[in-house]
């Protein structure tokens, strides 16, 4: 198995990847999700397969910005547990060694 390939239009698949929704495979088909790795400087990336191909295809997950930090922080300050900005309410922020995680988009959004 080659390395994955890279995805283009990154911005709609990503959407599409936070809504939870099918995302369509450039070879037909659908796109698979395999597993999440951190990539380098707090990205993460997406490993799927094609449904149709089974090539295989990474999506780069950006890091959080700074204004998703501010609001993480704003509502562990307050005291609760926060959810991931990106997912939205229902997915919790989880403890991986000193940093919160979303484990849907592997990227760390706090520190814990
Ligand atoms: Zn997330």
């Amino acid at each position: 198995m080659g390395d994955p390939l890279r995805l283009d239009s990154e911005k709609p698949l990503l959407k599409q990847y936070y809504a939870g929704q099918r995302m369509e495979s450039p070879n037909g088909g659908f796109l698979m999700l395999l597993g999440i790795s951190s990539g380098e400087g707090g990205v993460a990336i997406a490993i799927f397969e094609c449904s149709a191909s089974s090539l295989r295809y990474e999506l780069v997950i950006p890091k959080a910005t700074r204004g998703e930090r501010k609001r993480v922080k704003e509502v562990i300050d307050a005291g609760d547990d926060p959810d991931c900005p990106r997912h939205g309410p229902g997915v919790r922020l989880v403890r991986a060694g000193r940093d919160l995680v979303c484990n849907e988009c592997g990227v760390a959004y706090a520190k814990a």
